[in-house]
């Protein structure tokens, strides 16, 4: 039987589709603030993923300010301070600037099926939060406002659920995005997932990537027994998992390019047969603002897991959401308030496009090169990254989500094309040098150029001079630009 609308609508004030990182850590902390949050997931079981495993400093500075820190106590979380990169032999420390905060603070890896269940735990824990299982099928839309959503319950009956504002983040799969942002999907990659047990990584409490070739690999503990280890591949190429093309691709291309002290764990993880895939999805945010709607986390939003940026980029959009939510204590102007959260899409722009544009650039730089001008640029990223000081640290501060600044980001680029393009004319411009650097600055400005246009120029450098970053609550006169 259905609800009648003024009933429901009554009881709710917010409808939250899914509740993985993004969702469960909304409904919490918009249910802290005395919503009443009704939370629909479609399933509430422990989710059982390679995705969302290590969590950055800069997101972990979210999860306090949550409320949620002890989300990441009791499951065996290990913690990270940095990336070890390999490259021939010689290696390059990206160690997160951590100096300035209390000692817990650090990346965490975990399981992420155990860091979500606690995140739904706490939502769940609060009276006015609820929290059901249903697939959500689709919004409900009259006249251009979405005034809830139509699921499918346990039992597989269509129900209605109504709230002046339905907030979406039902994850990378989304099938409900579509009218609420412009979905331009680009798959580059798979990451194909083996954990390994009875080892050690070489440098404790720190992720190590290998440049290797045909795919870089990528280890981090998630528990104190197991690590992950992700290979990266490119879509093109992806081998069968169930024919066993796969686990051949692993043993003879692969395997050899591991540590030789991970190696045995690394080829019985294979024959245990457990090897899962899944795509490396980007997808720049274009939303369509939609009064009654908003859509956060990878449903709006996704970028290369390379760096492991997404669940920071996530929380901190949910701590910007909450803070632009908390002065309106009516929710029921639906247009007014589509209107007023459109600042939101500039005020995320630190932290998504300096931990997207990196992620999305690395991955291009950091896989097996084709060509001798990419070769060169990897080297060029290698060894910018290998001297140290403010240039390692500058790349770690943004990708660790701890100083997202879109200047510095822009800085270090450049600063790589001017080693980079050094490198190449050195000891003197000859002809055929000067040939080289341009192919060079040509191909760079060719992966990089696309990410930061995406992006948007002016809302990732320019915020201020965007009209909706002054957008007040309803009520409120906008401020003077
Ligand atoms: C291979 C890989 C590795 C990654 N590694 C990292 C990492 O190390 N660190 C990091 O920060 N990020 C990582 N990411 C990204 C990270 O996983 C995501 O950014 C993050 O999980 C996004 O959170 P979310 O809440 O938007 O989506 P999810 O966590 O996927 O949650 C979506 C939820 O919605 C539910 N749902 C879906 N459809 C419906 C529906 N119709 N009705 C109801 N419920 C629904 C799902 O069941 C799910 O619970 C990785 C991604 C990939 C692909």
């Amino acid at each position: 039987m259905e609800v009648p609308e003024e009933i429901s609508a009554g009881t709710t004030d917010i409808i939250i589709v899914g509740a993985g990182v993004a969702g469960a850590a909304l409904a919490y902390s918009l249910g802290k603030d005395g919503r009443r949050v009704r939370v629909i997931e479609r399933d509430l079981n422990a989710p059982d993923r390679i995705a969302g495993e290590c969590l950055m400093p800069g997101g972990y500075l979210k999860l306090i300010e949550l409320g949620l820190k002890d989300c990441v106590d009791g499951i065996d979380a290990q913690p990270a301070f940095g990336l070890v990169v390999h490259k021939d032999g010689k290696d390059a420390t990206l160690s997160f600037p951590l100096e300035k905060f209390e000692s817990h603070v650090a990346a965490k890896c975990f399981r992420n099926g155990r860091f979500v269940q606690k995140l739904r735990e706490k939502a769940a824990s609060l009276h006015n939060v609820s929290l059901e299982q249903g697939t959500v099928t689709s919004l409900l839309e009259k006249n251009g406002t979405v005034k809830g959503v139509h699921y499918k319950d346990t039992s597989g009956r269509v129900q209605t659920a109504y709230a002046p504002l339905t907030i979406v983040c039902d994850g990378c799969f989304s099938n409900l995005r579509r009218s609420l942002c412009n979905p331009k999907v680009d798959i580059p990659s798979h990451y194909v997932g083996l954990v390994l047990t009875n080892c050690k990584i070489p440098n404790e409490n720190y992720g190590d990537l290998i440049l290797a070739d045909p795919s870089p690999i990528l280890f981090y503990p998630i528990s104190s027994t197991e690590i992950r280890c992700l290979v990266d591949i490119p879509s093109r190429h992806v081998p069968s998992v169930s024919n066993g093309e796969m686990a051949h691709y692993l043993k003879t291309l692969v395997a050899p390019k591991v540590f030789p002290e991970l190696q045995n764990s690394f080829l019985s993880a294979i024959e245990k047969d457990n090897i899962r895939v899944m795509p490396n999805r980007i997808m720049a945010a274009a939303p369509h603002p939609t009064p009654g709607a908003f859509l956060i986390g990878d449903a709006f939003n996704m970028r290369h897991a390379i760096t492991g940026g997404g669940m920071t980029v996530a929380l901190s959009d949910v701590v910007l959401l909450r803070d632009l939510l908390r002065p309106l204590h009516d929710l029921s102007d639906a247009s007014a308030i589509c209107n007023y959260l459109e600042s939101f899409y500039t005020l995320r722009k630190p932290m998504s496009s300096t931990i997207n544009t990196l992620a999305n650039v690395l991955q291009i730089v950091f896989r097996a090169p084709t060509d001798p001008v990419t070769e060169d640029i990897q080297q060029a990223s290698f060894g910018y990254l290998r001297l140290g000081a403010a240039c390692s640290n500058g790349i770690s501060a943004i990708f660790s989500g701890l100083y997202p600044r879109p200047f510095s980001l822009a800085f270090h680029f450049c600063a790589i094309v001017i080693y980079g393009t050094c490198r190449l004319l050195l000891p003197f411009p000859s002809p055929k040098r000067l040939r080289n650097a341009a192919k060079f600055l040509w191909v760079a400005s060719s992966i990089l150029l696309p990410f930061i246009w995406s992006e948007g120029v002016r809302q990732m450098f320019f915020p201020l001079t965007v009209p909706a970053y002054y957008r007040t609550p309803p009520g409120n006169k906008d401020r003077n630009v």
